[in-house]
């Protein structure tokens, strides 16, 4: 099977299994097959010319390889549709693991599942345990999560309080165990001032509630605090002026986990642009505190068969939380 067949065959497969919208780009899933379909007379045009008998053929003359450059290591990361207009929707890398949906864990109404016993694989180490980070702060003088969400709501360290209708510094409890921290406010957010409140959010409660948690018992926020206009990916100087903000939350509420929730909150927490699938899965410290990545709920909601890894995931974030509580 060349590689178009196998990528007919995979979105066929994808299909069957109900989806309709093809993860890495806001294509449908037929829009891709009739994409690719569109590619087929060409090649059925030389796989029957390779079926018929083969012509004397002339000898080929030896060309120099075409000297190209390297593909780059890490591409751009690819944004994928919005669950809905409103939600934000992170950047995915990861192929995805066929689970059946009837495995999947958060469904509402559904018992929270006992922690299982697990060893921990040890993953990436941003900064030390003694919060050196922390100290060179601009906000370090401010005392109160309360102070600090005052502050991020007159924020205009970029532009993007110009468009934006609220500030979404963040909700929960301040001295919350689990810090949830997702990409930047969408459209739902950015009319509320709350966080994860579209679908998404809905899904991420779910998510909460499979491992015996509540919203309220969490504190749950961004790494960018005002909505990029159009849902577009946050841009270098808008994290840059805005992750003194997360910094201090994350200082001040002294989580015992940090969950980053998608690509962008896992890659711009652990300064790395190691994709998801290979962020997954370990217990990464950040400046000492155990930091757990999975998908973005937005993710989820484009392609369920990311529930199970994410519930491998939120367990994992649980089993290090009751770790560190005991
Ligand atoms: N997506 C995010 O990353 N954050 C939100 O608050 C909502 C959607």
């Amino acid at each position: 099977m060349d590689g178009r067949e196998r990528l007919r065959a995979y979105l066929e497969q994808r299909r069957e299994l109900g989806e309709s919208e093809f993860v890495l780009d806001s294509m449908s899933i037929d829009e891709a097959l009739s994409a690719i379909d569109k590619l087929r007379p060409a090649a059925a045009a030389r796989q029957s010319q390779a079926s018929r008998p083969q012509q004397p053929s002339r000898p080929v003359e030896a060309r120099p390889t075409p000297r190209v450059a390297p593909p780059a290591v890490q591409r751009d990361p690819v944004p994928v549709a919005p669950a809905r207009a409103a939600d934000r929707v992170p950047e995915v890398h990861e192929e995805s693991r066929n689970v059946s949906e009837d495995r999947a864990p958060f469904r509402a109404g559904e018992d929270a599942m006992k922690t299982e016993k697990q060893g921990e694989k040890q993953g990436l180490v941003v900064g030390n345990a003694n919060g050196t980070l922390f100290e060179q702060n601009p906000f370090h003088a401010v005392r109160s999560i309360n102070s600090l969400a005052k502050l991020i709501e007159e924020c205009t360290r970029c532009p993007l309080y110009e468009t934006a209708k609220h500030a979404v510094p963040g909700t929960g409890d301040q001295s919350a165990e689990l810090m949830c921290v997702g990409e930047a406010p969408g459209a739902n957010e950015d009319e509320t001032g709350q966080p994860f409140v579209g679908q998404a959010g809905g899904l991420l409660t779910k998510i909460l509630a499979a491992i015996d948690l509540t919203r309220d018992q969490v504190f749950i926020t961004n790494v960018l605090k005002h909505r990029p206009p159009g849902n577009r990916n946050p841009a270098p100087n808008e994290v840059e002026a805005c992750s003194p903000y997360l910094v201090r939350q994350i200082q001040m509420i002294k989580p015992k986990v940090i969950l980053a929730l998608g690509t962008f909150a896992a890659q711009t927490l652990l300064e790395t642009k190691t994709p998801i699938g290979k962020l997954r899965g370990a217990v990464h410290r950040y400046y000492g505190i155990p930091l757990i990545v999975t998908y973005h709920p937005a993710a989820l909601l484009r392609n369920p068969a990311w529930k199970r890894p994410t519930w491998e995931d939120v367990k994992l974030a649980r089993h290090v939380l009751d770790s560190a509580k005991s």
